[in-house]
């Protein structure tokens, strides 16, 4: 790919009936260099991104709004319209009269009149004010899904946002959400990699048309919450020698394969270019084997929790 060209992401339609781009670039990392966010993704823009994801939790609101009012400056894009904007509902907001306040403050950090996806972060809930991560046991509240979801539904019928959803959702709490739900879920974000590949979870969101979101598609190396092992696999670095291409290329292009879409975080101009140019090759039957053989263990383990949650957090299961 040339230093000029500009990559025409595919789109998939929503149950809102709205289209997001197959990839996006997170914004989630150690430390929130304003800058760096705000440079990063106006030379996502310039190669041809479209989706972005942010939360209030990661504080890359306002750099993201900021590099969107610059990219209209510089003519980048021609409206805002031309995005897709995700962001997320943080735990001390999971609460029913919490949600258009939390959506509203996100809008304004943003700079923006509505955003493309609001989604549940988590299916946890702290006590309202607790801003901190990782949370005690003592911080934590019975989560109330319905009057969440029902708020949440509220937002989107205000057309404060496009399409809602949720993440980190086991297909347990689908199933709960989806018992009640008047508008559902558009989307279910969660971890997803060559070295969690979320088989039961995507075939359940493939019969729901839920659209599963793949957090850390590279496994976030480099990060508290990561590990190296898609980054470091040997066997995913063969498989990209055969495709002349690289490990990460190999991991998005296996995650687009799946049928679900992507948000994957680089500041590096290089990487984040390198990251969209998955669309000229494709998996073959034997990369398929031998993917399906890379050991399996889930990175983000706690969540947003310093203790151990994760049977709480995803019903048992793996
Ligand atoms: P990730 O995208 O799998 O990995 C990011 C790490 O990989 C960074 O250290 C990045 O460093 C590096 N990297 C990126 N492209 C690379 C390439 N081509 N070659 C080598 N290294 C590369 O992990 P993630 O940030 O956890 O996940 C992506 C996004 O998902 C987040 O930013 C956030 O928006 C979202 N997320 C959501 C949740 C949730 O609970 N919903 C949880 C975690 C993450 P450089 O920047 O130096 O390139």
């Amino acid at each position: 790919m040339s230093s000029t060209t500009k990559v025409a992401v595919p789109n998939v339609v929503l149950q809102s009936s709205f289209s997001m781009p197959v990839i996006g670039l997170g914004t989630a990392a150690e430390s929130n260099d304003g800058e760096a966010i705000k440079q990063a993704v106006i030379e996502a823009i310039k190669v041809g991104y479209r989706h972005f994801d942010t939360a209030s939790l990661y504080e890359s609101e306002q750099a993201v709004g900021e590099a969107i009012a610059e990219a209209l400056k510089l003519g980048l894009i021609g409206s805002r319209d031309e995005l897709f904007i995700t962001s997320k509902l943080w735990l001390p907001d999971n609460h029913p009269h919490l949600v258009l306040p939390a959506l509203q403050k996100s809008l304004e950090t943003l700079r923006l009149d509505y955003l493309d996806l609001y989604l549940v972060h988590w299916p946890m809930s702290a006590k309202p004010g607790i801003w901190k991560v990782p949370f005690e046991e003592e911080d934590l509240v019975p989560f109330d899904l319905k009057g969440v979801w029902t708020s949440m539904e509220e937002c989107q019928n205000m057309g404060l946002t496009k399409s809602i959803g949720v993440s980190n959702f086991s297909t347990k709490k689908l199933e709960d959400l989806l018992s009640f739900a008047t508008i559902p879920p558009s989307v279910n974000q969660v971890e997803m990699n060559a070295s969690w590949q979320q088989k039961n979870l995507t075939e359940y969101c493939k019969a729901k048309a839920i659209i599963i979101t793949a957090y850390s598609p590279l496994g976030a190396q480099g990060t508290r919450w990561g590990s190296n092992d898609v980054m470091d696999s040997e066997l995913l670095n063969n498989i990209a020698q055969t495709h002349a291409k690289t490990v990460a290329q190999v991991s998005l292009r296996w995650l687009y394969e799946q049928g679900v879409t992507v948000v994957v975080k680089s500041y590096n101009k290089e990487r984040i270019k390198q990251n969209l140019d998955i669309f000229d090759f494709s998996l073959t039957n034997d990369d398929y084997q031998k993917i399906r053989q890379i050991q399996q263990e889930r990175k983000v383990k706690n969540g947003p929790a310093g203790f151990d949650v994760i049977d709480h957090l995803w019903d048992g299961e793996n």
